[in-house]
């Protein structure tokens, strides 16, 4: 399909294999991001863009829906099956949205909202200051424990009892550890707030079964579909039975027009990919090829924060090395090895240039990287860092690098059995 592209429009055709020949020329360490199945492309790719879907099946708002209903229908059920979830909406633009019409299914303007505080691994959407989800609502952050890095269930529980929210949400974009969603569903019943939970960075491994589940304690689950769920990008909603129909109108008519109904092909087929042993084994190799990571990078003298990892994500904490994000980030990325800069918990630097480094193991791990391969990747990491100035090094581990995805191409197909 992309070759067809070279005739009609061969600027972006060359962008296009630029990008895809950056994508398997380095080592993607961003948690957030993975590699799709060409089958996904296909079906993300499709003529399903040209179509009009407003509403749901069944109840549409326009004419000519019998192969778009069979196709939400089949998203939806891939959804509640493999989350085991009562009713999903496969609608949502993105995580955001997502986040959006959870809080608006729950919540009026002025409300009050619970959520992690972005600079302790919570997303903008979980009511940081500069997103519209703190001026709609009213938004009281929680931390993670100053010291540990870990979230202090006693912490949030009396923060829960001393401002009543109506909506307590959990889930994070840089903790590393298994989150207690039993305990945030004891707590939010306790302060009688409903619990929203965002698995957007662990929906993959929630479906494995490699991380707990927060289907049976929360009233809504959120996720994106393209993180470790492998799919396009795209968001979800799970929920209750008894919430179905406000989420259902939250989403559409609330927030969105027209569904995206090329995104929802391709997660559908995603989600097919996901239902399988094979995807268990990929998802439990994810946090396996995680754990030798972090326990290469502390025997190199690399500080974590929390101390480790429990699922796909890193988080290094530089001060003891004198060394802030930036820098390292971009020394990394020079050495074909992509990560972000990111805040630590209590971090003394500022956001653009914080303390921490974010690393994943999602994307590698799909190019069949496994613990040997993540030492490895640990050693060029510590290489980089001790070499910070000198171009040279960093070249050459930038070549070494490149030998090894060599050895690793970027898979085309996952297997979906019929
Ligand atoms: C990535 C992420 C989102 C947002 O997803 P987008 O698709 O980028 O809008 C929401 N919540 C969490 C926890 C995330 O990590």
């Amino acid at each position: 399909m992309i070759d067809a592209l070279e005739q009609y429009d061969p600027q972006i055709y060359e962008l296009i294999r630029q990008e895809e020949a950056r994508q398997s020329g380095c080592i993607r360490m961003i948690p957030s991001e993975n590699y799709v199945s060409k089958a996904v492309m296909m079906a993300s790719g499709s003529c399903l863009t040209n179509k009009y879907a407003e509403g749901y099946p069944g109840r549409r708002y326009y004419e000519g829906q019998h192969v778009t209903d069979l196709i939400e229908i089949l998203a939806i059920e891939r959804a509640k099956t493999i989350f085991r979830a009562d009713h999903a909406n496969v609608q949502p633009y993105s995580g955001s949205v997502a986040n959006l019409a959870a809080y608006s299914a729950l919540l009026e303007p002025g409300e009050t909202l619970m959520g992690l505080s972005l600079d302790h691994g919570g997303h903008l959407t979980h009511g940081w200051k500069v997103s519209m989800t703190s001026r709609f609502f009213h938004s009281v952050p929680y931390p993670v424990d100053g010291k540990t890095g870990l979230l202090d269930y006693t912490m949030i529980e009396d923060l829960a009892k001393k401002h009543r929210p109506k909506v307590i949400v959990c889930g994070a974009t840089a903790y590393p550890r298994i989150i207690d969603f039993e305990a945030f569903g004891r707590i939010a019943k306790q302060v009688g707030a409903y619990l929203v939970a965002d698995i957007a960075h662990i929906a993959g491994l929630v479906v494995a079964g490699v991380h707990p589940s927060p289907v049976p304690h929360a009233d809504l689950v959120t996720t994106t579909t393209h993180k470790t769920l492998r799919g396009p990008r795209g968001g979800l909603i799970l929920c209750k039975a008894e919430h179905a129909k406000a989420v259902d109108r939250a989403v559409f008519p609330g927030l969105q027009g027209g569904p995206h109904m090329h995104t929802i092909t391709g997660v559908a087929v995603a989600m097919a990919e996901a239902n399988t042993p094979e995807f268990v084994v990929y998802a439990q190799q994810v946090v396996k090829n995680a754990k030798a990571l972090a326990d290469r990078l502390m025997e190199h003298g690399f500080e974590l924060s929390t101390g480790g990892t429990d699922n796909h994500l890193i988080l290094i904490d530089l001060r003891n090395k004198g060394l802030l994000g930036k820098p390292v980030a971009k020394a990394l990325d020079r050495a074909r090895i992509v990560a972000n800069y990111n805040s630590i918990p209590n971090d003394p630097a500022p956001p653009m240039n914080p303390s921490g480094v974010r690393l994943g193991t999602p994307a590698m791990t799909t190019r069949g990287f496994k613990e040997a391969e993540a030492v490895q990747v640990a050693d060029f990491i510590n290489k980089v860092v001790q070499n910070l100035d000198n171009e040279a090094v960093i070249e050459k581990v930038g070549n070494e690098v490149l030998m090894l995805c060599s050895q690793f191409p970027v898979p085309e197909h996952f297997i979906i059995p019929q």
